[in-house]
């Protein structure tokens, strides 16, 4: 066991789902432990479980997440396309922006694949790596620090089932087990008790960051043979005051079609009302797409959707030795799919504090929280501000707000008349592949200067989503 402060041995890392696995393999290396405690048993197969509830809803990993994974674990895009994950060019989905349709092009590559596959595969990798073992059936109750030479660290787990309610009896609950750690990392997600913890050590409370949308999403999930679709999935953007969706396909046949709308737009939880919902959206292709399709179970719906974020980054005297990384630091309204991106992100930065020995040097950990904060700044930006034009809540009036919002507004309407240089632009936004800056390129400046003098072109057709409909000459949204 360590010496306390000197390096680090003994890393517990709490959670075992994206963020927490991905921290693991960017901590790991020879001659250390990484213990990784999850709730739940932890299935052998690529199967929904309880504590990740939004497990059976779609998941889009962007394609900066992708590469950020890689630097991890080299060659893990090639494991999931071996396990049949579904590689698509954004360019290629049928796209329904607030402007109207996106021109077809070639944009940037993702993956798609149903979340329970991604995690699992990720998990068999990262148990792969020196030093990690993954137990799951065993739930954190509390950090205590550890006194004169022990670790830093002691993080009590408890069996599925404890209770460890200030009114519960003891009964027959056995003692929690105690993990020696120099290191902790909460990776718990959005169900984190970090706060809690963290007021039981007298440490001050961290002000929370939130905006909630009220987004709910409801999945059916489908077999469609890929030669009745016609594009490689369809997203309709939800816009203030009318829901949207989404189809995607995850794999031999398979596709997820789900309802996403926000407050009294929230898609309904039965399935003759969803498909009702599908059917008044302002493009019917969700409808036609589950009409066409064998249904497999039920609806599963999620609303756990604000964005919330924990500012551990200015709390005075942050314990040394723990750090907090995915949805327990910053979670955002999935819609904009950055939450798996992001946690890969906070994992690159804990490796790259860990290789300068600054994890374990006194005020490291809070140098790591804040860096992981700073990490979540621009998706928590582009999330919020969506966010409060899908609330109708009111927008900031800074003028360098008010400029932007406009001219986004300015490239979706280039973009739904066909520019796709202005759809190529937004995207790489959108996948975090380019800075902000990069939207006001000299390029798309006079591209929108020419569409202003000569006219923006004919708006986008509508795509034959199925192979059967023919193409609407006129834009056809509602
Ligand atoms: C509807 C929906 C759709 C989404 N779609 C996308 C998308 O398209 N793309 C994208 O990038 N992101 C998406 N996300 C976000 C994504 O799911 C999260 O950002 C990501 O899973 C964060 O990982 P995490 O490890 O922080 O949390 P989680 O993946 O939620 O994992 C937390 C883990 O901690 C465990 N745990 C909790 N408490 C304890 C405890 N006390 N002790 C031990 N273990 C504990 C849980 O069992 C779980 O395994 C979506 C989210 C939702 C809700």
């Amino acid at each position: 066991m360590a010496v306390q402060g000197a390096q680090v041995q003994d890393v517990v890392v709490i959670g075992a789902g994206m963020a927490g696995l991905l921290a693991a393999a960017a901590l790991a290396r020879d001659g250390r432990t990484v213990t990784v405690l999850d709730r739940d048993d932890l299935p052998d197969r690529p199967a929904p479980r309880p504590g990740v509830p939004q497990g059976r809803q779609p998941h889009l990993l962007l394609r900066r997440g992708l590469t950020a994974i890689e630097e991890l674990l080299p060659g893990f895009g090639d494991d999931l396309r071996a396990a049949g994950a579904v590689p698509v060019d954004t360019g290629e989905l049928a796209w329904l922006g607030a402007a109207g349709w996106s021109p077809p092009s070639r944009q940037v590559e993702v993956l798609l694949a149903p979340r329970p596959l991604v995690e699992l595969l990720l998990r068999q990798r990262v148990e792969a790596s020196p030093g990690v073992r993954v137990l799951g059936g065993r739930r954190v109750a509390g950090l205590r620090r550890g006194g004169p030479g022990e670790p830093r660290w002691w993080v009590d787990a408890v069996p599925v089932g404890w209770s460890d309610a200030p009114d519960a009896s003891p009964g027959d609950d056995p003692a929690p087990e105690p993990w020696p750690a120099d290191l902790v990392v909460d990776a718990s997600g959005r169900a984190s008790r970090l706060p809690t913890w963290l007021e039981a050590l007298d440490v001050a409370p961290a002000a929370v960051d939130a905006l909630d949308a009220r987004v709910g999403y409801s999945t059916v999930r489908l077999r469609l043979p890929t030669e009745k679709v016609g594009v490689a999935g369809v997203v309709l953007l939800p816009v203030r005051g009318l829901g949207g969706g989404l189809a995607l396909p995850t794999g031999a046949g398979w596709w997820t079609v789900t309802g996403v709308g926000a407050d009294e737009q929230r898609p309904p939880r039965d399935l003759p009302a969803l498909r009702d919902y599908l059917a008044g959206l302002r493009d019917d292709s969700l409808a036609r797409m589950v009409a066409a399709g064998h249904l497999d179970g039920d609806v599963a719906t999620h609303r756990q959707t604000g964005n919330r974020r924990h500012r551990y980054d200015r709390v005075p005297g942050w314990p040394d030795g723990l750090v907090v990384v995915g949805d327990a630091l910053c979670a955002f309204n999935p819609v904009y799919g950055q939450g798996i991106t992001v946690a890969a992100l906070d994992a690159l930065a804990l490796r790259r504090a860990d290789a300068r020995g600054g994890l374990a040097a006194p005020g490291g950990a809070a140098r790591a929280v804040r860096e992981c904060a700073r990490l979540s700044d621009l998706p928590w930006l582009m999330a919020t501000t969506a966010d409060q034009v899908l609330a109708g809540l009111p927008t900031s009036r800074a003028p360098v707000s008010v400029i932007s919002g406009r001219w986004i507004a300015e490239l979706e309407r280039m973009s739904a008349h066909g520019d796709d240089a202005a759809q190529g632009a937004l995207s790489r936004i959108y996948q975090l592949v380019a800075p902000p800056t990069s939207l006001f390129h000299p390029r798309l400046v006079a591209r929108w200067v020419r569409a202003r003098a000569r006219g923006y072109g004919p708006p986008v057709p509508r795509p034959a989503v199925l192979r059967d409909d023919a193409p609407d000459a006129v834009g056809g949204a509602r």
